[in-house]
């Protein structure tokens, strides 16, 4: 079978990856010539918004799912008329514009934060009054690792925004002053069957996630039940069909949902060497019809984004179950270019193991010391 993606990113290469001994076979699309999957699979370099080829690109594939999420909704929905796409294009659609995510989160009974939308300079100081100081001000599309976010702690700070008002569509949300952040893993079927991943504590710095860790420290058993409750309201209201992502807030032990990923996501990739299903798999499991795999851990892992820059491999891969992951793609400051699974059979072995990493780990940039919790 195979299997067409839109989008080629390294989500698409580890998709590509998990298939092939599946026997699945891949067709990917995206705009960019120097997409990563173009090293392991056939890719059509075109425009999402170019159904002629969108149609080519359709041609004997057996299905399409994509690993971008702002594919245009136009194109899923262009493609779905051809062949069966998954997740739903109306699974794109809630996951590209915030309001809808949120509306989306309201109508499901699914704590959120509290938010107010805004549209002009002049409902600004409306929804600040509304919500109160501190807040974030963010646009509602196309928003990605910290990008076309503002937090506002002062008057002055709305007054700024106020003078250089953000052309595009906004929504202001109450600031949450989060314990930590945690996401789930979840995966729906052709069925309606459903499976769920620990829920993971990420960790980020400057907008980008660099840390995850599965399962999350302290991870009770009510938290995990409230998350997959979350997760498993969205996956029936979306008829939806693969691996979704739900980001959350913890406060008090209360979790609340900050965003969906309709799409495989970054806080799933330890699940390569750290679950008997990784969440690539389980998507091409989902998607396929296939039975869904097991959700287990093996152990417990750390996984650890590579951004801008590569470690020198053989230090890392002389560690022990440790385990290296390049994409391929050129280096720049700020893109993710990598990651690193470290795996153990306990959070005690895990921290022992982190604090071992080569120095390129325990740099400021990492700063593991202070974001590994004891
Ligand atoms: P997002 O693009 O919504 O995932 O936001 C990026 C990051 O900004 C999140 O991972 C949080 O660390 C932080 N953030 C987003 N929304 C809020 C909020 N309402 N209160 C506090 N921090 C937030």
């Amino acid at each position: 079978m195979t299997v067409g993606i839109l989008g080629g990113g390294q989500l698409g290469y580890m998709l590509a990856l998990a298939g092939y001994p599946l026997d699945f076979h891949f067709r990917f699309l995206d705009p960019s010539p120097q997409a990563p999957v173009g090293r392991i699979a056939p890719r059509v370099t075109a425009e999402y918004t170019d159904s002629e080829a969108l149609d080519k690109f359709a041609h004997g594939l057996a299905l399409v799912t994509y690993e971008f999420e702002n594919v245009p909704v136009e194109a899923a929905r262009h493609l779905a008329r051809r062949l069966p796409v998954y997740p739903p294009p109306q699974a794109l659609e809630a996951a590209q514009d915030r309001l809808n995510e949120k509306t989306l989160f309201q109508k499901l009974h699914i704590p959120s934060t509290e938010f107010a939308v805004v549209n002009s300079a002049g409902e600004l100081g409306h929804a600040v009054r509304k919500l109160g100081l501190p807040a974030v001000l963010k646009t509602r599309r196309f928003g990605y690792d910290g990008k076309g976010q503002w937090v506002l702690r002062t008057r002055e700070d709305v007054a700024r925004l106020e003078e250089q008002f953000p052309d595009a569509p906004l929504i202001l949300e109450k600031f949450m002053s989060f314990a930590r952040e945690l996401s789930v893993i979840a995966v729906r079927g052709r069925s309606g069957e459903t499976a769920f991943y620990p829920l993971v504590e990420n960790h980020h710095r400057g907008g980008i996630l660099r840390l995850s860790l599965a399962p999350a420290p302290r991870l009770s058993a009510a938290l995990q039940q409230q998350a997959e409750l979350a997760a498993r309201r969205i996956l029936d209201a979306l008829d939806y069909v693969g691996v979704l992502a739900v980001e959350l807030f913890e406060l008090d032990g209360h979790l609340f949902a900050n965003e969906i990923a309709p799409r495989v996501h970054n806080s799933g990739h330890w699940s390569i060497e750290g679950a008997v299903t990784s969440q690539f798999e389980s998507h091409l499991r989902a998607v396929a019809g296939l039975p869904l795999g097991e959700t287990r851990m093996l152990g417990c892992a750390a996984m650890l984004n590579l951004i801008g820059e590569l470690p020198e491999p053989s230090e890392l891969l002389a560690m022990p179950d440790a385990h290296l992951h390049v994409y391929g793609k050129a280096l720049r400051p700020g893109r993710k270019v990598g990651h690193v699974t470290v795996r153990a059979s306990s959070p005690e072995q895990l921290r022992i193991r982190l604090a071992e990493l080569p120095h390129f780990f325990q740099r400021e940039e990492f700063c593991l010391s202070v974001l590994v919790p004891k």
